[in-house]
């Protein structure tokens, strides 16, 4: 039986897609939750929707913050502690999408994805160590195929996105010992906000998804809650408990 009940759980970018879908989820497994996000009505729904028919009767804990901001990500964990005094497991998902290939990205960019993608989740991971450590929890990390493979046109993502795989694989091995598990999820097309709010317009972005059930061998773009599905099981101990430091495809099989 894959359950959260009474662990303490962080879900960054937990106002929409992926991160809210997870949120969810862990709240119907019992986990107690703090959520982030720029975005303070979406992670109000989102808290609203946790607290409705969950396995958890403790409100989530809602941080609103920029994670590119030090001081904000800071409060992301000390909120945390000082509300519920231990952390179990983060789930490092915040993220955005940037177009543009070498000869046009701007390094404007650049540093805003890099900065969102990977820079937050280092420094909110070294934050968190600390706990999960007492608490020999475990990270999950939201990667992507993009991680894994070349695409042309989304350079700088792409390579955001393999530093959270090789992000995953170092602190794995580094906080093995330590009985801290960290994995990382890495999803294909998967229907949220994400590529719009990046840049794609309606029509593009309906093409893309289109394309994407060409490209997805099981001829379909993914849903939100089949990637907290895999989430939830990989920062379970009934279910992951021997696994640590790998990149889980949840990709439709492409
Ligand atoms: P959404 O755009 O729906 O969600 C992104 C989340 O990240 C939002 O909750 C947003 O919150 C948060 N976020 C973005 N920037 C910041 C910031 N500076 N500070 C704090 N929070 C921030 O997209 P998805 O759910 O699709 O994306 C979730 C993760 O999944 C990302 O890491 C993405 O790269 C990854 N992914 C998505 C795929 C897809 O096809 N959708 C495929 C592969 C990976 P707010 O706006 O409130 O700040």
């Amino acid at each position: 039986m894959n359950t959260l009940a009474g662990k303490i759980a962080i879900i960054t970018g937990a106002s929409s897609g992926i991160g809210a879908a997870t949120a969810i989820k862990f709240s119907q497994l019992g986990a107690t939750l703090c959520i982030t996000g720029r975005n303070a009505d979406n992670l109000k729904s989102v808290a609203e929707k946790c607290s409705n028919g969950s396995g958890n009767t403790v409100p989530p804990l809602i941080v609103q913050g920029d994670l590119t901001n030090d001081t904000d990500t800071r409060g992301v964990v000390d909120s945390t502690i000082q509300r519920f005094g231990r952390l179990d497991v983060l789930v490092n998902n915040a993220g955005i999408l940037e177009l543009g290939d070498i000869e046009n990205t701007s390094m404007e960019q650049y540093d805003r994805l890099m900065n969102t993608n990977i820079r937050s989740m280092y420094q909110l991971t070294m934050l968190a160590t600390p706990h999960l450590i007492n608490t020999k929890g475990n990270i999950v990390n939201v990667s992507s195929v993009n991680g894994i493979r070349a695409f042309p046109g989304v350079l700088a993502y792409c390579v955001s996105k393999a530093a959270v795989d090789q992000f995953t694989r170092c602190v794995a091995l580094e906080l093995a010992s330590k009985q801290v598990r960290v994995n990382s999820v890495n999803p294909g097309v998967v229907v949220t906000e994400l590529q719009k709010r990046g840049g794609l317009s309606e029509d593009v972005y309906a093409q893309f998804l289109e394309r994407s059930k060409q490209t997805h061998a099981l001829g379909r773009p993914g849903e939100d809650w089949e990637v907290a599905e895999a989430i939830t099981f990989l920062a379970s101990e009934n279910t992951a408990s021997f696994i640590t430091g790998t990149t889980l495809s949840v990709d439709g099989g492409r």
